[in-house]
């Protein structure tokens, strides 16, 4: 079952420089049996905390973790029929294979397998936020500005339980946000387009951005959020787009909604933005950690004709999906590299991080 397949209006990301050309995938896996291997694995591994925390979604009954083991017993049988026969299940890929582990978490009755922990992260963020606002309101440098936002997506987005090493990292109870951001990488990060950023944005302001969301909890409250409204006092409108359906801690839309409607409740940037709409959020018809832009809902496409700006953040998004992907408007691409594969694929190690800024020319 496609979580996302009956949603049969979806349309093209209007955004989209070639769509006749675009593929929603920067892995191939088709042709490369090593990296299938490699990818197959990197899915096993994640199996050892999706059950808990799918049995813990519905209250770690005896029933939810009946079913919850038997869902990736049989996600571990699927990827094993894979691995023998790679067309087995669809043309082998990293979306596929994220929609199929969707599917099967849906045929054992997990709606949310993240529900309880996003929800609990993201109360956790919510506390640390007035800090964290006050700390960047206090920031006078606009380029010194500037980067502290995107270090705290990158530290942020560590927070991410689609990944083994970041899930261990973060169930060892050795995750700090404040440590995190100051143990990020020195510049030159990875790929680091930061320069070529600040000289544009000390130019004209955009006047519209579409910024595409990752996970719950820090990534999107310490990290995503703080951006939004700082775009929103340079006087760019925004449009945020959350998952429609469920996939893995990514936040979905209804998520959103709630989340910022309680910030709103002590901040007055957020809260007037949404008030005169400013700042709106839309669903984005995906329902996976990655995104496929020839598929996205009609709200969001309609939201997205005029603007001048696209932010996509997170490695599923950013990276896996969307790396060699390009728009007409300026693209600002974020991440944080938790997946050894995809970093070694840039040139790059675990935790390098990536700030690409592709300008309109
Ligand atoms: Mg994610």
């Amino acid at each position: 079952m496609n979580p996302i397949s009956s949603d049969t209006d979806r349309v093209v990301f209007p955004l989209l420089a070639d769509p006749a050309g675009y593929r929603a995938n920067t892995i191939d896996l088709a042709s490369d049996p090593e990296s299938l291997r490699v990818w197959l694995d990197i899915f096993r591994a994640h199996c050892d905390s999706l059950e808990p925390y799918a049995a813990a979604s519905q209250g770690d009954t005896e029933d939810a973790r009946r079913r919850a083991a038997a869902c990736v017993a049989r996600w571990r049988i699927v990827l094993d029929e894979i691995e023998a026969d790679p067309m087995r299940h669809g043309e082998p890929n990293v979306p596929r294979f994220c929609t199929l582990r969707e599917g099967l978490l849906r045929e054992h009755g997990f709606e949310d397998a993240y529900v309880t922990i996003k929800a609990e992260e993201n109360a956790a963020a919510l506390r640390l936020l007035p800090g964290v606002l006050a700390e960047l309101d206090e920031i006078g440098d606009p380029d010194r500005l500037l980067r502290t936002h995107l270090e705290h997506v990158f530290a942020g987005n560590i927070f991410d339980l689609g990944c083994a090493v970041t899930t261990d990292l973060f169930e060892s109870g050795d995750m700090n946000f404040h440590a995190t951001v100051d143990r990020l990488p020195d510049r030159p990060w990875l790929v680091d387009d930061l320069d070529a950023l600040t000289a544009r944005f000390a130019g004209a302001v955009h006047r519209k951005a579409i910024v595409f969301v990752d996970n719950a909890g820090a990534d999107v409250t310490l990290g995503m959020i703080p951006l939004i409204r700082y775009l929103l006092k340079r006087g760019t409108r925004v449009v945020a787009a959350a998952n429609t359906a469920p996939a893995l801690n990514d936040i979905i839309h209804d998520e959103f909604v709630d989340h910022l409607g309680a910030i709103a409740a002590f901040d007055a940037p957020i809260r007037d933005a949404l008030a005169d709409g400013r700042l709106s959020l839309v669903a984005s018809g995906n329902g996976i950690p990655l995104i496929d832009l020839t598929g996205v809902s009609p709200g969001l496409a309609a939201a997205s004709a005029d603007a001048d700006l696209l932010i996509l953040e997170g490695m599923g998004r950013a990276i896996e999906s969307n790396y060699e992907a390009r728009f007409t408007c300026d693209t600002l691409k974020l991440a944080m590299l938790k997946e050894p594969d995809v970093a070694r694929r840039l040139g790059g190690g675990l935790y390098d991080v990536v700030c690409r800024f592709e300008p309109v020319a």
